[in-house]
């Protein structure tokens, strides 16, 4: 049988809890302390430490730590801005921090954060502005 290795670039991050997570993934909280994450295939259960994972269409999904550590390995080449979700801003200077959103990856916005609340500015984000790298398709 031949062999196949999956190609797809994912975005991940770690489920905390936080309340800017929950608003992003529309997390849903039950009356048992269980959490729900809406998926393309429905609803699926989501506990802390679970990594939540963006698509190419930026459909989310759930996957447990261990098999997210097993499958995934954290991709290091290129811009570490606009890949990788690092700042924008010196982060130690300042009280906020600016980075590039690719929730919607047609759609790339400047996302500003400040400890739990964040915000994204109403800026779409046409080039990467540390490298140049082109982040949104032309519609025409
Ligand atoms: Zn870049």
């Amino acid at each position: 049988m031949t062999k196949y290795r999956k190609k797809s670039l994912i975005e991940a991050e770690q489920w905390t809890g936080s309340k800017v997570m929950a608003d992003k993934y529309h997390i849903q909280f039950g009356a048992a302390g269980d959490m729900r994450i809406p998926t393309l295939e429905g609803d699926m259960t989501l506990d802390f430490g679970d990594y939540i994972a963006t698509g190419v269409r930026g459909e989310h999904w759930a996957i447990e730590e261990s098999i997210f550590k097993e499958t995934y390995g954290e991709v290091q080449d290129g811009c570490g801005c606009c890949r990788a979700q690092t700042p924008l801003n010196r982060t130690p200077n300042s009280d906020f921090v600016i980075t590039i959103s690719k929730l919607d990856p047609g759609n790339p916005q400047l996302e500003i954060s400040m400890d739990e609340d964040g915000y994204f500015a109403d800026c779409p984000v046409n080039f990467c502005p540390k490298c140049g790298r082109k982040l949104r398709e032309d519609n025409e």
